[in-house]
């Protein structure tokens, strides 16, 4: 099979007279002709038809039912053919945002795909951020620290920094037994010194586990009322039984005289069950299929709404020719007419400066060209402002000057010859705005 074009042999579709053609990959092809002499034959009824048949054949029987089925078009063999679609010709409203994908409903497909099973990478930690429910979590935890003793929990803002005694006393009266500080677990029961001040986040114990089957419903039961305490978001430390000196052994903590704590090291797993990345915090737009279409306010690149390039002055239009000197013409627009006003500045400005106005521009001290298409900006103040102050606005100034003036007919013809599109540079050309590129397929 050729990978460089489309071999086609023997096409005898409807009124084709058995032809041979071979079409290249990645170029625009355009088949002209007579009305009648077999355009659409060739290139719906054939390549189209053939396209299209084998992609169908790729799904098994079962989902073949439900799609369209082409009929094998009369030709002797095709080679190098890709899925094809078609868009065929039609009055529908095209707009600037339309393309192959918007005509052929792709775009609407891929959208609600991305809603539904794009995952994200949290741009700060480079973490899979994907909200979880307590059965998901309980899974993960099983499967992760399977065999292990671990302290489930949730942690408490403290945002006005009460005592830590005023803290302990409210958990305790909501039933919970123990806290974690500083690597130290605590009971809420345990008399406190009057002056210490509770951690700006404080880290409760739901429940310590040991992670086995049997165990499940009791883990299960744990994280979902640490979800529920905690604000969606869980963590699962793993801790080690020690023996207990002098106290009581705790009934709960496993065969007594042993206790559970936190490892000396933190080997913690954290969930959550909003698009929250649970490590650092950072919270992300809950995916929709609006945030995957740039034609859309809510996906698309502010910088270029969704168009993938900017138009703008290009200064090498501006200043075609650099080997010219300022006197001998370098800035093109100011060379004729009313903009020579405009010349006359430059030259007034650039001896202000001491500017060489019979140098080539190329010539010129880079902080000089830059005066030159720069202008000159003076804080706070506005182009006008500056203007009428007998500052120099720059080539950059005139530019911006004119756009204001673009409800002349004679002004757009003008601005357009100076204007070139560019990819965008906030979104390098892909669209969408910079939360939407965070998501992957699988
Ligand atoms: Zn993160
Ligand atoms: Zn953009």
């Amino acid at each position: 099979m050729s990978s460089s074009h489309i071999s086609v042999r023997g096409a005898r579709q409807h009124n084709l007279k058995n032809i041979d053609v071979d079409i290249p990959h990645h170029r625009l092809t355009v088949v002209t002709g007579l009305s009648g002499s077999g355009k659409s034959s060739l290139a719906f009824d054939t390549l189209y038809a053939e396209g299209q048949r084998r992609y169908v054949e790729t799904f098994s029987p079962y989902t073949r039912q439900f799609l369209e089925r082409m009929d094998k078009p009369d030709v002797d063999r095709i080679d190098g053919l890709p899925p094809a679609i078609a868009i065929e010709q039609s009055n529908s409203v095209k707009t600037s945002r339309s393309t192959v994908g918007t005509m052929t409903e792709i775009a609407d497909h891929l959208k609600l795909l991305f809603a539904r099973l794009a995952s994200l990478t949290c741009p700060h930690c480079g973490r899979q951020v994907r909200p979880l429910g307590a059965t998901q979590i309980t899974d993960q935890v099983l499967e992760a620290r399977a065999g292990r003793e671990v302290l489930v929990g949730f942690s408490l803002p403290m945002p006005n920094r009460p005592s830590l005694a005023a803290a302990l006393a409210t958990l305790k009266q909501q039933g919970f037994l123990r806290v974690w500080i500083n690597g130290e677990l605590r009971r809420t029961d345990d008399p406190v010194p009057e002056d210490e001040i509770a951690p700006p986040l404080l880290r409760v114990v739901q429940d310590r586990v040991t992670v086995v089957a049997k165990n499940r419903a009791r883990l299960a039961e744990a994280i979902e009322s640490a979800l529920r305490h905690g604000h969606g978001q869980v963590w699962v430390e793993e801790g080690e039984r020690v023996k207990v000196k002098g106290k009581k052994a705790e009934a709960d903590a496993g065969p007594s005289p042993f206790t559970l704590i936190p490892l000396p090291f933190s080997n913690e797993l954290r969930f959550s069950s909003a698009w929250v990345c649970p490590y650092d915090g950072t919270e992300f737009r809950e995916p929709s299929p609006a945030l995957f279409s740039y034609n859309n306010p809510q996906g698309a690149c502010p910088a270029c709404r969704g168009f993938g390039r900017t138009i703008e002055i290009d200064y090498e239009r501006a200043l075609p020719d650099r080997r010219l000197s300022i006197r001998g013409g370098v800035v093109k627009p100011w060379q004729s007419g009313v903009s020579l006003e405009c010349q006359r500045d430059l030259l007034k400005h650039c001896a202000r400066e001491g500017i060489p106005i019979d140098l080539p521009f190329c010539d010129l001290k880079p902080w000089m060209q830059k005066f030159v298409i720069e202008g000159e900006r003076r804080e706070g103040s506005t182009l006008n402002e500056l203007w009428e102050a007998g500052g120099w606005y720059g080539v950059k100034g005139y530019f911006q000057w004119m756009e204001t003036k673009t409800y002349k007919m004679h002004v757009r013809v003008f601005l357009s010859r100076y204007r070139a599109y560019k990819t965008c540079p906030t979104c390098h050309g892909a669209r969408f705005q910079p939360e939407t590129l965070l998501y992957k397929l699988g």
